[in-house]
C-alpha cells in the first residue's frame, strides 16, 4: 500500500509515519528529512536548499521530484509512506507517474486536520531526538529529566531552524497557498480520506488504521 500523509506543518505526519513503518513495515519517504540531511552533508544541493528552508518557503518542484525519483528507483518496500511531499499540483502529477514507471499506484490520501493555533503551539514546543527521531512536545510530552531519550536513550535533543514563528508563517501561507489544492485533487479521485489530527497521538493513530484497513 502506497499512501500520502498530508497536511500542513506541525499535523503530525512524521509521528504517524513511523507508526506506520514500525507496525506495517512501510518505508517513510519524508522529503523534508532528505532536505536536511544534504543541507547538512554540505553538497551543492543542500547550499542550494538551505536558504529556502530556513525562510519556510518550498524548494523548487524539480529538486523535491529528483529526491523522490531516485529513492522509488532504489528502495524496495512494502508500501511507501510520502510525508511531507507532493506539496504542489506539479508534485502530484510527477508523483503519480513515477508510480506508474514502479508497477506501482497511490492507494490512499490521508488528511489530518489540525487548526492553525494548535500547530503554532505544537511547532514552537517540538524537539526530536537527533538519533532515533522521536518527537518531543515541552507542554504534553517534556524530554526526559535524566536528559536521554525514552525510545533510545541518545542524549542528542534537536529544534528545527525552522519551527520559530516567522518562518512557520511562511510555511503555513505555503501550505495554504500551494499545497492545500491537493485535497480538491485527491478528493476528485476518490483517494481523499479526512482525519482529525487534534486528538491523542494514540487517538489519530486509531483514526489512520481504521482509514488503511
Ligand atoms: P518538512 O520537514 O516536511 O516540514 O519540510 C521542511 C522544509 O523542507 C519545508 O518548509 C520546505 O522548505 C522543504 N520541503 C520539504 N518537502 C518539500 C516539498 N515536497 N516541496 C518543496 N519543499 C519541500
Amino acid at each position: 500500500m502506497n499512501i500520502i500523509l498530508l497536511g500542513p506543518p506541525g499535523a503530525g505526519k512524521g509521528t504517524q509515519a513511523r507508526f506506520l513503518v514500525e507496525e506495517h513495515g512501510m518505508v517513510q519517504l519524508s522529503t523534508g528529512d532528505m532536505l536536511r540531511a544534504a543541507k547538512e552533508s554540505g553538497t551543492k544541493m543542500g547550499d542550494i536548499v538551505a536558504d529556502v528552508m530556513a525562510r519556510g518557503a518550498l524548494v523548487t518542484d524539480d529538486i523535491v521530484i529528483g529526491l523522490i525519483r531516485e529513492q522509488l528507483n532504489t528502495v524496495k518496500a512494502n508500501g511507501f509512506i510520502f510525508d511531507g511531499f507532493p506539496r504542489t499540483l506539479a508534485q502530484a502529477d510527477a508523483l503519480t507517474n513515477l508510480l506508474a514507471v514502479e508497477g506501482e499506484m497511490l492507494d490512499a490520501v490521508i488528511e489530518m486536520e489540525v487548526d492553525d493555533e494548535a500547530l503554532v503551539a505544537r511547532i514552537t514546543a517540538r524537539s526530536t531526538c537527533g538519533d532515533c527521531g522521536e518527537v518531543y512536545n515541552d507542554n504534553t510530552k517534556p524530554q526526559p529529566a535524566d536528559g536521554k531519550c525514552s525510545n533510545c536513550g541518545a542524549s542528542d535533543f534537536r529544534r528545527r531552524a525552522d519551527d520559530n514563528e516567522d518562518s512557520l508563517r511562511t510555511r503555513l501561507m505555503e501550505y495554504y497557498k500551494k499545497t492545500s489544492p491537493l485535497i480538491g485533487y485527491y478528493y476528485a479521485k476518490g483517494m481523499l480520506t479526512k482525519i482529525n489530527g487534534l486528538g491523542e497521538i494514540d487517538e489519530v493513530k486509531a483514526a489512520i488504521d481504521k482509514a488503511l484497513s
